[in-house]
């Protein structure tokens, strides 16, 4: 079923953009050349509307509810490890993650205390041993952005929306609450010498392999995998990793598929 979905899918226009990964003004430019579904093509599925629930493997259930506007769901599990955080998925906007604690690893250009140095503390655990990983095989990995408050995320995508206005910053910024910034369980990383950070350039340099290959063994995944757009809602992101524990990473990783796919939810850009 969820194979044919995909096929309309796949031959419409995608909406495609970075993951709410910029941290700076710097990537507008690059971003804004993205398309954009206007909202009233996504809304034509009246289904999206109403209130749901998304079977996930087993006998767990992810119970989700409207929210006003745009058919965005807000996740009724935002302390899940696995939580699926997407365009169509969002946080509560009360939600802040409880067990935040600062990384020991290495971060480019970040005051020591900075909320960008942050992840939950399973997760935390996890990103250190991966960089220890990547370290013995002489890979070196730095981290870029991992957690961003729910404050900040609005603070930020106000200020595009003044600029460009609210359909315009959309293009490029996540909504509040649709970050998985704001999970306290993702993470940008790029390799020793910064250059590619959050940048498509990472792409196919010696760090960006080495994560495909072993990132599921620390329980992470590479959340915008090449050729998922129609299913991610975004551009292929090397360097964006998602912590989601062992099973489901190596699940995910072998299988080459997606956290919407593992959970069969609706593709974003249905
Ligand atoms: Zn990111």
């Amino acid at each position: 079923m969820f194979k044919s979905l995909l096929a309309g899918v796949c031959s419409s226009v995608l909406a495609v953009s970075l993951a709410g990964c910029s941290f700076s003004g710097q990537n507008v430019d690059q971003n804004s050349k993205t398309e954009q579904v206007s909202p009233s093509k996504s809304d034509s599925n009246t289904g999206a509307n109403q209130e749901q629930q998304t079977k996930i493997k087993g006998s767990k259930k992810r119970e989700v509810k409207k929210t006003s506007g745009d058919s965005i769901l807000t996740v009724s599990n935002p302390e899940s490890i696995p939580v699926l955080v997407n365009k169509q998925n969002k946080l509560p906007d009360s939600y802040n993650p409880k067990d935040l604690v600062l990384t020991k690893v290495d971060f480019i250009g970040a005051p020591a205390n900075a909320d960008k140095r942050k992840m939950r503390k399973e997760a935390a655990d996890a990103l250190q041993k991966l960089f220890a990983g990547a370290k013995k095989d002489g890979v070196t990995l730095i981290g870029v952005s991992a957690y961003r408050s729910h404050a900040t995320q609005v603070a930020l995508f106000n200020s595009y929306a003044k600029r460009d206005g609210y359909e315009k910053a959309r293009t490029y910024s996540a909504l509040p609450g649709t970050s998985e910034h704001e999970t306290g369980l993702a993470i940008d990383v790029t390799g020793a010498n910064g250059r590619c950070a959050a940048s498509d350039c990472f792409g196919g340099t010696n760090e960006a392999i080495w994560l495909e290959k072993h990132v599921a063994e620390y329980g992470f995944i590479i959340r915008y995998p090449r050729g998922k757009e129609a299913i991610t809602g975004y551009q292929y992101e090397p360097w964006h990793i998602r912590y989601v524990g062992k099973k489901i990473a190596t699940e995910i990783m072998s299988k080459g598929i997606t956290l919407e796919e593992y959970y069969n939810a609706t593709p974003v850009n249905n």
